[in-house]
């Protein structure tokens, strides 16, 4: 029978696929089946949803090497689709696994939904002008960023199926040394607050007026690739767009950036977008859902003692 597979090296990733699987497979009557290199997650995976959890155990800890295995085995039970978290590892997988049995792989979609019987995708093209549709021929490669999909909140008596399978992994890279990225405080990319701040700043000194801004909202701050990459103000993880980061806040709040299509790519999932510039004409009005046309150097400041003011 044609299952639904999912898979991220992330448990929390797999766990947010499992309910898109979940919503698949019940209205496909067929079955969820979740792939782990981490044995030890299996209960947890059927908690989540899951009806079989197939645990790959081979000599690689990295799941690019386990690429063949998975092809061969997409192969042989000819799964509707896969879907593989959207992490550098995960795409790594998914292309090399399309790529080995010569199926299509739809990245970083961002809808999925049944359309005639058959699944559909949607993801972004053009940086943010267009958006694809894909109709999904078996067995395809979707991949999907992290928090596309909220979990199912976990069911400790739903049972399931546990497999665990020795496969041949790809040793021909090992890895001698790794190093983790030290990130400059927190993870903009989960932050539920966001100020952001864009060229509109006149000097690196004033950012203060965007710190004092972020304290008061509880925020983290992010800004758009020229803060990072030109100026250097803020590390290069505090830029958000099509080659930053994707946000996901309830509340994001823009001071003079313009708007151009490559940071709202990363900008269209949050909840409430508040956008402060000069330029009444500038596209950031567009996408957001309030505007205030205006000078940052006296708005941040208002905005700030009115919301300290608020939450005394
Ligand atoms: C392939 C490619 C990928 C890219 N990827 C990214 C990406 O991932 N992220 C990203 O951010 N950019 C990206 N860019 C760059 C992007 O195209 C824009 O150049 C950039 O987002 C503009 O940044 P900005 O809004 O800070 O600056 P600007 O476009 O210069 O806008 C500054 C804004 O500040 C306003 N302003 C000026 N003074 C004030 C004031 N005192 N008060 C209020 N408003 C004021 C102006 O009216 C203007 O709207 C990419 C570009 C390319 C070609």
């Amino acid at each position: 029978m044609p299952a639904i597979w999912v898979y991220s090296e992330d448990v929390t990733i797999t766990q947010q696929l499992l309910a898109l699987g979940r919503n698949l497979a019940d209205n496909m009557q067929t079955q969820l089946c979740a792939f782990t290199l981490n044995g030890e997650s299996a209960t947890s995976l059927i908690a989540s949803g899951a009806d079989k959890v197939v645990s790959l155990q081979g000599n690689s800890q990295w799941p690019e090497s386990y690429a063949q295995s998975l092809a061969d085995l997409a192969k042989q039970e000819r799964p509707e689709a896969v879907f593989i978290g959207a992490t550098q590892r995960g795409k790594d997988l998914a292309a090399k696994v399309a790529a080995i049995i010569k199926t299509g792989l739809v990245t970083e979609a961002f809808a999925v939904r049944i359309a005639d019987g058959a699944i559909e995708t949607d993801r972004i093209m053009y940086g943010g002008l267009a958006i694809c549709t894909e109709i999904l021929t078996a067995p395809a490669i979707v991949t999907i960023p992290a928090r596309t999909y909220e979990a199912i909140s976990p069911d400790p008596n739903r049972t399931g199926e546990i497999v665990t399978m020795d496969v041949k992994t790809d040793d021909r890279v090992s890895v001698s040394n790794v190093c983790p990225i030290i990130r400059e405080g927190a993870d903009i990319s989960i932050a539920d607050k966001l100020v952001c701040v864009g060229r509109g700043l006149a000097k690196q000194e004033d950012m203060r007026l965007v710190e004092d801004l972020a304290v008061a909202l509880g925020a983290e701050i992010g800004c758009t690739r020229g803060i990072a990459e030109d100026y250097h103000w803020l590390p290069n993880d505090r830029y958000i767009g099509l080659s930053g980061q994707k946000i996901k806040p309830s509340l994001y709040i823009s001071l003079g950036i313009s708007g151009q299509v490559q940071h709202v790519s990363g900008i269209r999932d949050s909840k409430i977008i508040v956008a402060i510039d000069m330029n009444e004409n500038a596209p950031i009005f567009e996408a957001a859902d309030y505007g205030i046309v205006g000078d940052l150097y006296e708005i941040s400041p208002l905005l700030t003692e009115a919301i300290k003011q608020a939450v005394k």
